[in-house]
């Protein structure tokens, strides 16, 4: 499909960024901009800005950015027609189509879409419809599941022949190899296609955005020799890293009354949506991803996690307590009977019982103090000094320090524990964690970013020519007043550690007091030949920044010009050199002893990182930092 330019450029001024955006991502209205937590990479302070002005967004973080349409290919991984497409709808406008017939890759991801709604729909009319779907129909029945919860949820039945799909499939004309992509199908050795889902209840995996990506098929008879639960496999549609299974449902739930449940199976959640408890997400068994939690974080921070007794200690659901806690959300749990499962309880002991086990939720590190006081482990000193460092561990996933104190606080007081010892024990926790964290971010920085020319990790300490140096000298170069007023108030040339970068931005520091900035002036008061032979060579070999800048857009008529940029910066250094005495602080608190000192550095950290956050905001005190 081909959409007409004039009409693209409809779609784009009629669209407001904000208001899709914010259909998306949290967005907080700050100044003239409104910020939120990036979706594109993970972060606790948010970077992510989007400009009603400009229409469009930038993240100070990833560097993500672009229009509204940019927006949608990145987030939904779609086609740059379908997100005209989909902001048209949203919108109301119908798209007159250019009938000249062109293909793109993401044809080819719509036939895969295509092929799931095709099974999607045959296996939920076996289930409601045929003869032989009447087990499936059975089974549901004693779930107490209804019909129309099935028809929600899409639910369906396959058949235990080897090519009922396949025949379909077929007939209508699929191509074969697309389907066996997906895992509908699978070839023999002679290189015939079989079915794969056989004699099993299908349960369809929808995207965020309701589209078919997956199924999870439930084998019917227990005693056969096969696995319970087969999936479709990983491929282009699906990512089972990045799917909640039951968001696509629940997302408003969840969005209006700000509380997530975490089930682990399909039927927990189906059976708690017929009970209209629509906020309900489900793992599927395993541990949640860092993916999954992140996406799930666009619509909430609150989560109430539903274990049943036996895997109450499960890794499984620990790993994903750790996650959730990592990435700040407020964790509860609820601990069901043995043997009792949310689907199983709900049907056993009614609505009203369940939710008052739910508002009962404790806290996940109030829990777990819980637990160890029944074990008596708090009256055995020796047993005390394992439990209080088990808790703090907990605690000391928590990045938000004051709900970290709160927890301590309460704990202290609730099992009479001494607050300092806590305290002490925290302490070493959090050092180490830091540690870690930069040891992985160092890594992932060089792993993750191929072009070091804009990265916020970048520390100011590094001998080699460093990347925002260099930004700095370029956006100094472009000659304008504003700019370079910005800079001089935020950073001054002794600080700048490349040799050639600190005697150009001195130059142009004592040309900025004597009022001229041109290029041209500049270069008249160099002195040193070689100094002046790099400006030069420095100034024509850099495009204007507000050209380069439209370039990373799919449109060029986007302005983002030099100042943002010259903020965007400035910002990142001042953020560098922050993050450079936190790490001198932490290099230092792993090496001594000097529990004075170290104490000393870890509040002079405390302070730098609330320095950073202000930065981020755009508040930060320029005298200070
Ligand atoms: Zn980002």
């Amino acid at each position: 499909m081909r959409i007409p330019e004039e009409q693209i450029d409809d779609i784009r001024n009629s669209a407001d960024i904000v208001d899709i955006i914010s259909g998306y991502v949290q967005l907080r209205k700050r100044g003239k901009n409104y910020i939120g937590l990036c979706p594109f990479h993970h972060e606790k302070t948010p970077s992510f800005t989007v400009s009603p002005d400009k229409q469009i967004y930038h993240c100070f973080g990833c560097h993500a950015g672009g229009n509204v349409f940019k927006f949608l290919m990145d987030y939904k991984n779609i086609s740059f027609v379908e997100s005209v497409q989909e902001i048209a709808d949203y919108l109301g406008i119908k798209i007159k189509q250019d009938t000249t017939p062109f293909s793109d890759g993401n044809s080819e991801l719509e036939e895969l879409y295509d092929i799931n709604v095709l099974a999607a729909k045959y296996f939920s009319n076996k289930l409601l419809k045929s003869d032989e779907g009447e087990v499936g129909r059975n089974y549901f029945k004693e779930r107490n599941i209804k019909t129309q919860t099935q028809k929600i949820f899409g639910l369906g039945y396959a058949e235990p022949s080897w090519d009922n799909l396949l025949l379909y499939l077929k007939d209508n004309n699929v191509n074969l190899l697309k389907a066996k992509e997906i895992g509908l199908i699978d070839t023999r050795d002679d290189g015939t296609f079989y079915d794969k889902y056989r004699g099993r209840l299908m349960f369809p995996i929808l995207s965020t955005n309701g589209r078919v990506i997956a199924f999870g098929g439930r084998i019917m008879n227990p005693e056969e020799k096969a696995a319970k639960y087969i999936n479709s496999p990983e491929s282009r549609i699906y990512s089972k890293r990045k799917t909640l299974y039951g968001l696509f449902h629940s997302k408003e739930e969840i969005r209006r009354i700000d509380k997530a449940l975490l089930v682990e199976g399909y039927m927990d959640l189906i059976s708690l949506h017929q009970f209209g408890i629509k906020n309900v997400v489900a793992s599927s068994g395993t541990a949640l991803t860092e993916e999954q939690v992140q996406l799930l974080s666009r619509f909430t921070k609150n989560i109430t996690v539903l274990f049943d007794a036996d895997a109450a200690g499960q890794k499984a659901s620990m790993r994903s307590i750790e996650i959730l806690l990592k990435q700040d959300f407020d964790v509860k749990l609820v601990t069901l009977p043995k043997g009792e499962d949310p689907d199983s309880f709900i049907n056993k002991f009614g609505l009203d019982e369940f939710n008052s086990k739910i508002n009962n939720a404790q806290n996940f590190l109030e829990y777990q103090a819980y637990q160890y006081e029944l074990e008596g482990a708090f009256e055995d000193p020796t047993k005390q000094t394992t439990a209080i460092r088990e808790l703090v561990k907990s605690a000391a996933l928590v990045s938000d320090e004051l709900k970290r104190q709160l927890f301590l606080k309460t704990i202290a007081k609730k099992f009479n524990l001494r607050e300092k010892l806590l305290e002490k024990e925290l302490d070493k926790f959090l050092s180490m964690n830091i540690q870690k964290e930069n040891i992985a971010a160092q890594r992932s920085q060089r792993i993750k970013i191929p072009e070091p020319t804009r990265s916020v990790e970048q520390s100011v300490d590094t001998s080699s020519p460093n990347s925002l140096e260099k930004d700095i000298i370029e956006l100094l170069l472009e000659g304008k007043q504003q700019i370079i007023e910005l800079i001089f108030d935020h950073i001054h040339p002794d600080e700048i550690k490349n040799e050639k970068y600190r005697k150009v931005m001195e130059v142009i520091e004592g040309c900025y007091k004597n009022g001229n900035t041109s290029l041209s002036a500049i270069l008249d008061k160099v002195k040193d030949e070689e100094i002046k032979t790099f400006i030069s060579s420095f100034a024509v070999a850099q495009e204007p920044i507000s050209k380069r800048w439209d370039n990373h857009y799919e449109s060029g008529k986007i302005e983002l010009n030099a100042s943002l940029k010259a903020e965007d910066v400035v910002q990142k250094y001042r953020i560098a050199r922050i993050d450079n005495m936190i790490r001198k602080n932490n290099n230092f608190i792993a090496t001594h002893d000097d529990d004075e000192k170290i104490i000393e550095l870890m509040k002079e950290n405390q302070e730098l990182e609330i320095q950073k956050k202000l930065i981020l905001e755009g508040k930060g005190n320029s005298d200070l930092i």
